[in-house]
């Protein structure tokens, strides 16, 4: 029987730093994750590390903005090495967002950060020194030290810290043993594949984090606890590829009034094709619409947003993916990480990818009290088992088959 500290379940971004936090605070702990790394959000994410201006737009400092405020310094050390967990070998897409919109921009942005007392502000770019897709804009641009990571490899690194602390597992061929709701005393995990008797981890954790994103509603249920604690807000995003010469890289927001119409940013496929994720209103809009006419609706956006891209050589598809959060009255984004405790399980949503280092300092404070590192006894040795890995998940342009010419998905809806 293996006796560690704390047993993770999920290992998307909240899960895997978790892991990293609880191990440099020395405790005994692992993580079992049911597919690949970060399938769900994580992998899906933009990688903006907020520090609150997008929270902030319409001119009054929110929970949300307070939340995520020293995110981006946080970030900014591990990314450069100065802090654990060092993710100097994470691609950074951006060191910068560009904001940008109509006629008024310049006279809000300029002052709203500092106004609000937000660590990163936005600066306004002279004419001269914008980047060619924004040249012809009539109105303001300004750029803000908000840095884009690509999360694959922010997740490959994350998990290359611990990679004998992760375990593949089948959520259907795990035995729970309770002694209450919430009161976790005993895992029985069959190998996702070998079937010989004894291919079993038995596992008498601690006390057990939920940190599987949407899984976390099967895994409450699992551990006899309420599931209506969570919420998913559900969103249908637009990739759009080109080649490099026809689609720069960008990563920046068009902003308009107090929220974001579309949030771009941009990465490289294997093939070397520029591939753009459309975030923001676009992808709430797009969840009553069908592909085509997200593909079609995001044409025209793109041509008011970003009036000097040329569509014609350009390709779109699309995919759907939830946000899972703790549930809010009302439906609305939490306004930072959440935590629940019941017995010896604590159940985790970072809210944002940015707020994952937060997560992780406060689900660890409590486990120091909960479970604090106990002297090693004679328990199994998990590290040393045999046992399935997971890989990191595939980024959506990857695995999507479906690509349409923007041009002719516009058109097709035009002519409908
Ligand atoms: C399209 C999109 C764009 C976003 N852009 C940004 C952004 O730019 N900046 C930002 O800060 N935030 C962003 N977010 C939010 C951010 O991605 C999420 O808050 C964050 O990734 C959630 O991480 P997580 O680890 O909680 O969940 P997930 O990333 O969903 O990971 C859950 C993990 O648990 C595993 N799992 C599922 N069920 C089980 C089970 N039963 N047992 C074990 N494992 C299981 C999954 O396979 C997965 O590995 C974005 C979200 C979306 C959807």
């Amino acid at each position: 029987m293996a006796r560690p500290d704390v047993v993770i379940f999920g290992g998307g971004v909240a899960g895997l730093w978790l892991l990293d936090e609880l191990v440099r605070r020395g405790h005994d702990a692992v993580l079992l994750e049911a597919s690949r790394l970060g399938s769900g959000q994580s992998i899906a994410a933009q990688g903006i590390i907020h520090g609150g201006l997008k929270y902030s737009l319409a001119g009054s400092t929110t929970g949300s903005a307070l939340g995520v405020k020293q995110m981006p310094g946080v970030w900014a050390d591990c990314l450069a090495g100065r802090r654990d967990p060092d993710l100097g070998d994470v691609t950074v897409r951006s060191q910068t967002c560009l904001l940008w919109r109509g006629k008024s921009l310049g006279s809000r942005l300029g002052f709203l950060g500092a106004r609000l007392g937000l660590e990163v502000t936005p600066r306004m770019i002279p004419p001269g020194e914008r980047p060619d897709v924004l040249v012809d804009h009539s109105g303001s641009v300004a750029v803000i030290d908000e840095q884009v990571i690509d999360p694959a490899s922010l997740l490959a690194s994350l998990a290359a810290r611990h990679p004998h602390r992760l375990f593949l597992y089948d959520p259907v061929h795990t035995d729970w043993r309770l002694a209450g709701p919430g009161q976790v005393v005993e895992l029985r995990i069959r190998h996702p594949w070998d079937s010989l008797p004894g291919a079993t981890l038995q596992i008498a954790p601690r006390s057990v984090v939920l940190a599987a994103g949407s899984g976390n509603a099967m895994l409450r249920e699992r551990a006899g606890l309420a599931t209506g604690a969570m919420q998913r807000r559900p969103l249908h995003m637009v990739m759009v590829r080109g080649e490099a010469g026809r689609l720069p890289e960008l990563c920046g927001h068009q902003v308009d009034g107090a929220h974001t119409r579309m949030t771009i940013t941009s990465s490289v496929d294997p093939a070397g094709r520029t591939v753009w994720q459309l975030g923001g209103q676009v992808a709430e809009d797009g969840v009553s619409m069908g592909r085509r006419e997200l593909v079609a609706h995001a044409a025209r956006e793109l041509a008011e947003v970003l009036p000097g891209l040329d569509l014609a050589p350009l390709e779109a598809t699309s995919f759907r993916v939830d946000r899972a959060e703790a549930a809010t009255e009302g439906g609305r984004r939490p306004e930072t990480q959440s935590l629940l405790i019941d017995g010896n399980t604590i159940t985790a949503w970072p809210t944002k990818l940015a707020l994952a280092p937060a997560l992780a300092a406060q689900v660890a404070g409590v486990l120091d009290r909960m479970a604090p590192p106990a002297v090693p006894g004679v328990s199994v040795d998990l590290e040393a088992i045999d046992w399935p890995r997971p890989e990191v998940a595939q980024p959506p342009w990857e695995t999507a088959t479906d690509w349409l010419p923007v041009m002719a998905a516009a058109a097709s809806r035009q002519a409908a």
